[in-house]
């Protein structure tokens, strides 16, 4: 099975100095500490597709601490106050997730969602007062509540049903012709992992399943969702897809899973990008897992 995207970074987060401020101003004083560079939430990158990174003195907005890689101080800067985050990912981004290193990828995924986070949850959400950034960018606090908000974070299901040596893939209209991929949908509170797989199959495609076990999972930070990838075993081949969610759903073989990850044109669809968690996801259903 492959890496998920956005894992497996180099990242040290370094809880210690987020709670410490001599070790925090330490790190900022550091000479060799660098700032990523960010075009709105996008990164930019060099010409080898490394992030690029700058001086902490080009900051155009209160630091973010990010940690350490291999040893030096990471940073990020929250957006300038009243500056609100693109409501839209930008088409150039996809093409640069197709080309970060891991290790780049997993760190860019971190500093989004910070970032992102901030930018929307600046008053504090029990009584409305403008919050604080405190714990090094890791949090908010409330100066008039003490309420203290952390970074958000949004679990995933997303899932396959299997059928013996078949498995359900479905697609939405906005994606590319001939793409399918994986069901997905949010957890709701008081739900489980294995209630939510349940709950969404059914909803989505009329497919219920029992006995999910879980794969993998993936940071997802557009703009903070954890996506928790399971396999569930469906109890027939009937399917009765809830249009508004999807344009179609199907049971796809394992050969045609396999000649779709190898990038066969006339596989019967197009598999989902290897930065996604559905592309481990069906990878570990075709190797056996
Ligand atoms: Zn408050």
């Amino acid at each position: 099975m492959n890496l998920p995207g956005f894992t497996g970074g180099a990242l040290d987060r370094a809880d210690r100095v987020r709670h410490e401020p001599e070790l925090l101003a330490a790190a900022v004083a550091d000479p060799r500490a660098r700032l990523l560079v960010l075009n709105g939430l996008d990164p930019e990158l060099d010409e080898y597709d490394r992030l690029r990174w700058t001086n902490l003195a080009e900051a155009t907005g209160e630091l973010l601490f990010l940690g350490f890689e291999h040893g030096l101080p990471r940073f990020v800067s929250a957006l300038p106050e009243g500056v609100r985050p693109p409501a839209t990912r930008s088409p150039a981004l996809f093409g640069m997730l197709e080309r970060f290193t891991c290790e780049d990828a997993a760190l860019y995924a971190a500093a989004r969602s910070l970032v992102d986070w901030h930018a929307r949850h600046g008053f504090c959400a029990v009584c409305g007062t403008p919050a604080d950034i405190f714990r090094a960018g890791w949090g908010r606090k409330c100066p008039h509540c003490h309420a203290e908000h952390f970074p958000r974070v949004d679990p995933v299901v997303i899932m396959l049903a299997e059928l013996g040596e078949r498995v359900l893939l479905g697609r939405q209209p906005s994606w590319p012709k001939g793409r399918y991929s994986a069901l997905a949908g949010f957890l709701e509170v008081g739900e489980s992992i294995e209630g939510a797989v349940m709950r969404e199959i059914e909803e989505e495609a009329g497919v219920r399943v029992r006995g999910v076990r879980y794969i993998a999972s993936q940071p997802w930070p557009f703009p903070s969702s954890l996506m928790m990838a399971c396999i569930g075993v469906a109890d027939d081949e009937r399917i009765e897809i809830d249009v508004h969610e999807l344009e179609d759903a199907r049971w796809f073989t394992r050969d045609q899973v396999c000649r779709a990850l190898a990038g066969d044109a006339d596989a019967g669809f197009i598999a989902p990008p290897r930065y996604a968690i559905a592309h481990t996801l069906l990878t570990a259903w075709a190797e056996g897992l």
